[in-house]
C-alpha cells in the first residue's frame, strides 16, 4: 500500500542505513570544518579538523560544561562562541540542571533536520496502513508548553511547541489533523484537552490515527474521556461549547465548526456507556488504524493499560530523539512495545558510544574508567551491548553525552538499531519531566528541616511514581522517629501536608511547571510505621542482594516492594497547593 511519496522516503531510508559510515564521516567533517574556529573547539583542535584529532582531544561532556557557553549565547554574546552557524533559538529540554531547563541551541539546519525526520518517521507505519494523509484526519493530543525569551530576546520553547509554531505545520493542520490551533495553544490544558476531544469526536469519522508523542498523553487523554464523556456527548447533541471552556481562541475554533448532532452525540453515548472501556479507541474511531505514541523508556509503564484501551489497534511507536538530536525511527512499526528497535539515521548527527555495563541486579552503571574508554563509532557498535549515546552536533554540541542507555538489539544494512534502556540518574518521571536522585534529596532536605523544630527526625525515605489513577503523582514513603520517645502519631498532619508543598516547592522547574498545569498530580507523603525500611531490606536480601551491600534504592520500582511499604502505612497527606 505505499504511495510514491512514502516510497521515495523508504528508498532514502534504504540509502542513509546502507552508507551509515561514509555519512557518519561525512557528518563529522562538515561540522569540524564549520566550527574548528569557534572559541569552544580552537581550545581542543587548534583550528584543525581531523577525525583523529577530535577522537584524541575533544573531551566528552555533559550540559554543565556547556552552560557557560550557552549561558553566554541567551545573555546576548553572539553564537559563534560555540557554533559557526547563527542560532535562531533554543529548544527547551525536559531534563533540568541547576533547577533550570536546559536549553539547547536551534539553527536553520536543526529546522531542516526536523522537517526531513517527521516526513521519514511515519514512513514505515504508511508502508503498512497506507497513507493517512490521504485517508483522513489524525486526533493527535497536542499541547504547546510555555515559552521563555532569553535576555538576549531569542526564544526557548519545546521541540514539539516549536513545530506547532511552524508555518508549514499550521497551513497543513486543518487538512491534516483534528485539532484547531487554538486548543493547542490554550493557556490551560484541560480546557485545552476538553476541546481536542471534542473536535476530535465531532469528525469522528474522519479519524485514520489517534496519539500524541507520549503515551502518558494519550493516557491521560482517555481518562479525562471517562470523566467527561457525558459533558461532550451533550454538547455535541446540543451544539454549543460548555460554559466553563472559557478561552476565547477555542470557543471561536468550536463555534465555526459546532452544530446539533444528536444522532451522532446517541452514538457516542452508547458506546461510552458500556461497562467495559476495553477497545473504545477502535469503537469511538471506528476507521483509525493505529494508536500513535512513544511507549518505550519511562513510557513503558503505561503500555499495559493503553494496550487495553486500543485493543484490536496496533500501538506504534515510531521515533527517538530528544531536544540535543534527533536519533533513530523504527522500522518494525507493528512489532510488540517490548520488542521495539530504532535504527539510527546517519545523517542526523554524529553519534558515538560510551560502553556500560550491565550490573547483576540488572541495573547499568558506568565502567569507572570514564575517561579512558574508547567511544565506539556508529557502525561499530556490538550487539547486546549496552552503551550511553554521546552526540556532536550542527548546533554546537560537541561529545555531548545525552544522559540515555541504549542496547544494540542488531543493525538494519549497516546502520545499528538499538532499543532504549534506561535514562541514567533519573528515578522518577510521570510525564516528561525528569527527576534525579539529587533533585530528590534535595527537596526531601528542604521539607524534612520543618519536623525538626518539633522533635521528629526523618530516618528513612524512598520513594516511587503512582500511575493507579490519572495524572500519576510522585509518593515518598517516609519513616520518621521521634526525638525523647515523641510518638509520631502526635505528628500534626498540618505540617506533614506543608512538607508535601515544600518538596513540591523544592523540585526543578519542569516539575512545577507540569503540576500547575495538572499533568502531575499532588505530591504525596506516606508516612510508614517503625521497621518498615528494614522490612524493605529483607525482601531485598531475599531476592538475592548481598546485606553488605545494600543500598537502600531512592526510588522503588518492584510493585512488591512497594506493597511492603504500603501495607505498613501509618499516615497519608498530599500537597494542598501547587507549587511556583
Ligand atoms: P527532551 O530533551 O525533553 O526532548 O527529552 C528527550 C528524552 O526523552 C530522550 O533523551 C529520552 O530519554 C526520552 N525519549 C525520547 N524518545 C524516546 C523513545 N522513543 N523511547 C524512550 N525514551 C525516549
Amino acid at each position: 500500500m505505499a504511495t510514491n511519496g512514502c516510497e521515495g522516503r523508504l528508498k532514502m531510508i534504504e540509502e542513509l542505513t546502507t552508507n551509515a559510515e561514509q555519512i557518519q564521516d561525512e557528518v563529522l567533517g562538515e561540522i569540524l570544518r564549520r566550527n574548528a574556529g569557534t572559541e569552544y573547539l580552537r581550545g581542543y583542535l587548534h583550528g584543525q579538523t581531523e577525525k583523529q584529532l577530535f577522537k584524541k582531544n575533544v573531551p566528552m561532556v555533559t550540559y554543565e560544561d556547556l552552560k557557560p557557553y550557552i549561558d553566554r549565547i541567551a545573555n546576548g554574546e553572539t553564537s559563534d562562541i560555540l557554533l559557526a552557524e547563527p542560532i535562531t533559538g533554543f529548544f527547551l529540554s525536559s531534563g533540568t540542571s541547576g533547577g533550570q531547563p536546559k536549553l539547547m541551541p536551534v539553527t536553520a539546519e536543526v529546522a531542516n533536520k526536523w522537517e526531513l525526520f517527521r516526513g521519514l518517521y511515519e514512513s514505515p507505519a504508511m508502508k503498512h496502513f497506507g497513507d493517512i494523509n490521504q485517508a483522513g484526519k489524525r486526533l493527535e493530543l497536542m499541547f504547546a508548553r510555555p515559552e521563555i525569551e532569553t535576555p538576549s530576546g531569542l526564544k526557548a520553547a519545546s521541540v514539539s511547541t516549536s513545530i506547532y509554531n511552524e508555518c508549514n505545520f499550521r497551513a497543513n493542520l486543518p487538512k491534516l489533523y483534528t485539532s484547531p490551533v487554538e486548543t493547542i495553544f490554550c493557556p490551560d490544558p484541560n480546557q485545552g484537552l476538553y476541546c481536542q476531544l471534542l473536535f476530535g469526536l465531532i469528525q469522528r469519522d474522519e479519524v485514520v490515527k489517534v496519539g500524541s508523542v507520549f503515551a502518558s498523553t494519550v493516557l491521560r487523554g482517555i481518562k479525562f474521556l471517562e470523566n467527561h464523556w457525558q459533558e461532550l456527548c451533550y454538547d455535541i447533541k446540543t451544539g454549543r461549547l460548555s460554559d466553563w471552556i472559557t478561552d476565547s481562541g477555542c470557543r471561536n475554533a468550536a463555534s465555526l465548526v459546532m452544530k446539533p448532532n444528536p444522532e451522532q452525540a446517541d452514538l457516542i453515548e452508547t458506546i461510552c456507556n458500556c461497562k467495559s472501556w476495553e477497545g473504545i479507541i477502535r469503537k469511538l474511531w471506528p476507521k483509525a488504524r493505529y494508536i500513535w505514541c512513544i511507549c518505550t523508556g519511562i513510557m513503558r509503564q503505561y503500555t499495559t493499560e493503553l494496550e487495553f484501551y486500543c485493543r484490536g489497534l496496533p500501538l506504534v511507536s515510531d521515533l527517538y530523539a530528544c531536544s540535543e538530536a534527533i536519533c533513530g525511527m523504527n522500522l518494525e512499526p507493528l512489532c510488540k512495545p517490548c520488542d521495539i528497535s530504532y535504527t539510527f539515521l546517519p545523517n542526523m548527527a554524529y553519534f558515538e558510544f560510551l560502553p556500560v555495563k550491565n550490573e547483576r541486579d540488572g541495573s547499568i552503571e558506568m565502567k569507572s574508567n570514564n575517561e579512558d574508554t574508547e567511544l565506539v563509532d556508529l557502525v561499530n557498535v556490538k550487539a547486546g551491548q549496552c552503551y550511553e549515546l554521546v552526540v556532536t552536533t550542527c548546533a554546537g554540541l560537541y561529545r555531548y553525552k545525552v544522559g540515555d542507555v541504549l542496547m544494540v538489539s542488531g543493525f538494519y544494512n549497516n546502520a545499528p538499531q538499538f532499543q532504549f534502556v534506561e535514562r541514567k540518574n533519573v528515578i522518577l518521571s510521570v510525564d516528561q519531566e525528569k527527576t534525579s536522585e539529587t533533585d530528590l534529596f534535595k527537596a526531601v532536605t528542604e521539607a524534612k528541616a520543618l519536623l525538626d523544630p518539633l522533635g521528629f527526625i526523618l530516618t528513612e525515605y524512598t520513594s516511587y511514581v503512582d500511575t493507579s489513577s490519572a495524572p500519576g503523582h510522585y509518593v515518598l514513603f517516609w519513616e520518621i522517629k521521634g526525638k525523647e520517645g515523641t510518638h509520631c502519631k502526635e505528628l500534626d498532619p498540618k505540617i506533614m501536608v506543608e512538607c508535601c508543598s515544600r518538596m513540591e516547592e523544592s523540585l526543578h522547574y519542569t516539575y512545577k511547571i507540569y503540576r500547575k498545569r495538572n499533568i502531575i498530580a499532588a505530591l504525596e507523603i506516606r508516612v510508614v510505621k517503625q521497621g518498615s525500611f528494614e522490612a524493605l531490606m529483607d525482601y531485598y536480601v531475599s531476592k538475592g542482594t548481598s546485606l553488605s551491600q545494600y543500598k537502600k534504592p531512592s526510588c522503588i520500582k518492584s510493585e512488591e516492594a512497594v506493597k511492603i511499604l504500603d501495607s505498613r502505612v501509618i499516615g497519608k497527606y498530599f500537597s494542598s497547593k501547587s507549587p511556583l
